[in-house]
């Protein structure tokens, strides 16, 4: 069983409209003087409203409850008058044999809805009701015009109250509380109103509940559970609206379970009456029917501007709720008590058990009268019921009375309290308000499923964007991958159609000079033969013959010449085609440098992307631009012979593996005769020798070659040349002899540094500048040349060559600004190094700070490492502060795609104290 509190506590008032029907009691009086159904006069229009009225309410909407009035609606509610029936119990056995003589006092008129009160023998009073009821009238009509339009009015959302008043004995807990247990046909109104409630509402979203209690001596007792014998009524200071907290609220499902309920209430009524030694005539009895609807939406919901959908649109309007209270009312007999005792009571009691009676009787006074003051709160009876008599429900009254003409003085006031009743105005109004409550649940419900979906939706997105990532990955490593087969198949193709073309004008060659010693033979073959020919015929014939035969030598003779001059001829032109086949090879051999020019470009930038690549690919490039351009040296071991095939490199059979002619050839010629060339007085064999030298130095020969003086030669080429190209090929050849640490040493001990310097000086050429570049960078690398080499102007040499902008050039800068920065870092943490950076020093830190996110990612990635390695040394952090260097270092803490590199700087940073003060008073968080 529920608190009753739940449901009269959340009572149904909506926007003060219970306060303001309150007030109404006072401004009621203007609605009542409009309304016409006063006494006689206007019996018949009011009694036709009250049947019209319940058949036009079930076809209408609430709205149009206006009743007689016309349904003048304001914003307050619709007028309804409260509607009084008369209902007249038939004689009972005792009637009928007492006063078979006597006429009955009353006389009805049903079809006029009148009731004739017999003065006397020969007058009559007349009364109009709203309906007349006699002994005749069915259960079943009096509750379809008495109670019905009301239990529709609650299952609508509005109050409603049934209300039987009259004598004890005629009839009022017939027409209300009867079971009809044996006899259907006898179910009084609480029976019916219940059946249609329990067919019209929806058992899975509306609910009903019902409190039952008694009224007796101003005591309110619970009928559903008698230990409650003092329920005291709570008003809401707000809205004026009653509950009963303490009331047993009992939730119905079916018809079954109401009658039990009723008769449970019954028997805890008679207990209760026998205990106090009184009967049930005297109390009251009081059904509350609460009725909660939820309603149904019947507009569809508009879709919200921004055309999401319209579930988010519904989800957000709180769903209604209308909570209508059907109160049946079971008063106490009307008739006077005995002021006497003689039925036992004190006048003390007998006032109290009349006083809600009475109080009710002058309330409706008061109202039917307009009478500015309502003592509504006389009694606990008025206080309940304040909203059934000038509130906002709609009320019905049933007057019953008996025939008996000994009764006459009570039928009497019972028919004045009807009539007065009559004249009653309430205000109906919609008891409606917004469920918030579920509407929170449900939002939460919706926020939780969407929170969820959220996570999910998340998750899935990452999982995306991940694999696209590793999609583009593998596509780039595909694309750079098919990129270098492409270059190197299309470097092969040309290489391969190159030679194809040599054999085939050799092969050419051959052939013709082998068809000419053939022709050659055939002729003199023919002149031995004909001489044979001679010495064995008579003389007569052989004079003829030999006539036809020298005639035939003769046509023979000018075939052979002809024969002859066409060789001639298509030797000339043969030799013709030779020469035009000599300028083809030329042409090609143009064609296969440019091809080789393009690729060495193209090579260039994938370099720049690269960068750990760069100084292999350029050995490697430089390695096969040689090889293409010498060849091997077949079986010549003659020095003129090897000078010949340096210098004519088309006729080399680049065929074999390049590294094995190579080798063949060091095998061959020596490498003291090679190294001698590179003193040579013609300038292309010196050349062709240094790039020979510089092929060595890139294989496993490199000590060799140092031994042999080779690293000596070309340091002085470079001094002594005056030939870009030489000095090119040189750098490149000592940059390969300079990866190597005792080369280095051996480097700088012959003045390298210098010499690499001043090559770099007078270079215009970018690869010239790269190879140097590359040497230098290589020295920088090597932990115990640092001073010396920054003392023989090596950094400055560096930087020098950054004018010419290469990005190859720079790249190489960078790597031996990194290395040399390295070294250093390795020194100071040895603490074999304690000053500044000299790469600071010699102002490097300009260009590093300028090119520390040069867009090439091989510059950028060697000046990040150069920079976290200055910053680990704390006596550079001012100059690196003022330098702007510390932007850098943040910069690459935070956006630098390698993560050692980021966690070196985030290390770098950190470390040094000097760069913390300064982030902090940049008010940079660290
Ligand atoms: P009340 O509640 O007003 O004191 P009751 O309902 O107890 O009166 O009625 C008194 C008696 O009269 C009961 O026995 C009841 O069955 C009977 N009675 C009342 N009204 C009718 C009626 N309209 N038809 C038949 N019997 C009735
Ligand atoms: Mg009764």
């Amino acid at each position: 069983m529920a608190a009753a509190g739940a449901a009269f506590g959340s009572n149904t008032y909506r926007n003060g409209a219970h306060r303001s029907s309150v007030k109404a009691d006072g401004k009621s009086l203007a609605a009542n003087q409009s309304f016409k159904s006063s006494s006689s006069a206007s019996s018949s229009s009011a009694s036709s409203s009250f049947k019209s009225r319940s058949l036009q309410f079930r076809k209408s909407s609430p709205a149009a409850l206006g009743g007689a009035n016309g349904a003048a609606k304001d914003g307050g509610g619709v007028p309804g008058r409260v509607r009084v029936a008369v209902r007249l119990r038939p004689r009972n056995a005792e009637e009928l044999a007492a006063d078979a003589d006597f006429a009955d006092c009353v006389e009805l008129q049903p079809e006029l809805k009148r009731l004739k009160l017999r003065k006397n023998n020969w007058d009559t009073d007349t009364y109009a009701f709203d309906e007349v009821f006699t002994e005749f009238a069915s259960q079943k009509r009096v509750y379809e015009v008495v109670a019905k339009p009301v239990v529709e009015s609650v299952l609508e959302g509005y109050n409603g109250t049934v209300m039987a008043y009259g004598q004890t004995g005629t009839g009022k807990t017939y027409t209300l509380g009867k079971l009809g247990e044996e006899d259907t046909a006898a179910r009084g109104i609480m029976v019916r109103a219940m059946e249609d409630i329990l067919g019209d509402i929806s058992l899975e979203a509306d609910s009903v509940s019902v409190s039952y209690l008694q009224l007796y001596m101003e005591t309110i007792q619970d009928l559903l559970n008698p230990s409650n014998d003092n329920i005291s009524i709570v008003e809401d200071p707000k809205t004026g609206d009653v509950s009963l907290p303490g009331a047993t609220l009992v939730e119905v499902r079916d018809q079954q379970n109401f009658l039990e309920l009723l008769r449970l209430g019954e028997a805890h009524r008679f207990a209760a009456n026998t205990k106090l030694n009184t009967e049930s005539s005297r109390s009251h009895a009081i059904l509350m029917v609460n009725v909660k609807r939820y309603v149904k939406e019947k507009d569809p919901v508009l879709p919200m501007e921004n055309g999401s959908n319209s579930h988010s649109a519904k989800t957000f309007k709180a769903p209604i709720i209308r909570k209508g209270k059907l109160v049946v009312v079971d008063l106490a007999g009307s008739e006077r008590i005995d002021k006497s005792g003689s039925e036992g009571h004190t006048l003390e009691e007998a006032k109290s058990i009349n006083l809600s009676l009475s109080a009710l009787g002058k309330c409706i006074n008061a109202l039917a009268e307009n009478s500015a003051h309502v003592p509504v709160r006389d009694s606990k009876l008025t206080r309940l019921l304040r909203d059934s008599f000038g509130g906002t429900a709609r009320t019905s009254l049933v007057i019953t009375i008996g025939p008996s003409p000994r009764h006459r003085g009570e039928t009497m006031s019972t028919i004045m309290f009807g009539q007065r009743a009559m004249k009653v105005e309430n205000m109906l109004k919609l008891k409606e308000e917004f469920d918030y409550k579920s509407l929170s649940r449900r939002l939460e419900l919706q926020l939780d499923k969407l929170i969820a979906e959220h996570e999910r939706q998340q998750k899935a997105f990452d999982d995306e964007i991940e694999r696209i990532h590793a999609e583009s990955e593998m596509q780039i490593a595909e694309t750079d991958r098919k990129y270098a087969d492409a270059l190197e198949k299309e470097r092969i193709k040309y290489q391969k159609e190159y030679m194809e073309s040599i054999k085939k004008i050799e092969e050419q060659l051959v052939g013709d000079q082998q068809k000419h010693d053939n022709d050659s033979a055939t002729v003199s073959h023919n002149d031995y033969y004909s001489n044979g020919e001679v010495s064995s015929i008579s003389a007569l014939d052989e004079v003829a013959d030999l006539k036809k035969l020298l005639e035939k030598e003769t046509i023979l003779k000018k075939a052979a010449e002809e024969e002859l001059t066409n060789h001639k001829r298509q030797l000339y032109q043969s030799k013709l085609m030779e020469a035009s086949a000599t300028s083809e090879i030329l042409k090609l051999r143009k064609l296969l440098e440019d091809e080789s020019r393009q690729k060495q470009k193209l090579e260039g930038e994938i370099a720049i992307l690269q960068s750990q690549l760069l100084q292999l690919s350029f050995d490697a490039d430089e390695r096969r631009r040689q090889l293409d351009r010498t060849g091997s040296g077949n079986d010549s071991n003659d020095l003129d012979c090897l000078t010949a095939q340096v210098k004519n490199p088309q006729l080399s059979d680049s065929e074999n593996g390049e590294k094995a002619s190579v080798a063949k050839l060091f095998e061959q010629v020596g490498l003291h005769k090679i190294l001698s060339l590179l003193e040579a007085d013609d300038a292309d064999v010196r050349i062709h020798a240094v790039k020979v030298v510089a092929n060595l130095a890139a294989e496993a020969n490199q000590q060799k070659i140092v031994e042999a003086g080779g690293l000596m030669s070309l340091l002085n080429l470079l001094r002594s040349s005056d030939d870009e190209t030489i000095h090119r090929v040189a750098a490149g050849a000592i940059a390969n002899l300079a990866m190597n640490e005792t080369n280095q040493e051996l480097i700088m001990a012959q003045g390298g540094i210098r010499l690499l310097s001043t090559t770099a000086a007078n270079a215009g050429d970018p690869q010239t500048l790269r190879m140097v570049a590359g040497a230098i960078a290589n020295l920088c690398g090597n932990d115990k040349l640092q001073t010396m080499l920054r003392s023989e102007g090596g950094i400055k040499a560096l930087l020098g060559m950054v004018r010419c902008g290469h990005p190859d050039v720079l790249a190489q800068v960078a790597r031996g600004i990194a290395n040399f920065a390295k070294c250093e870092s390795r020194a100071s943490a040895q603490g074999a190094k304690t000053g500044r950076s000299l790469l600071i020093e010699d102002s490097a830190l300009p260009w590093i700070v300028q090119n520390a996110n040069n867009e090439a990612s091989a510059i950028r990635r060697h000046i990040e490492l150069a920079l976290c390695h200055l910053a680990q040394h704390e006596v550079n952090a001012k100059d690196m502060i003022s330098g702007g260097a510390l932007w850098e270092l943040v910069r690459i803490s935070r956006d630098c795609s390698r993560e050692d590199i980021r966690t070196l700087a985030r290390r770098s940073l950190s470390s040094s104290s000097t760069f913390k003060a300064e982030l902090r008073r940049l008010r940079m968080d660290y």
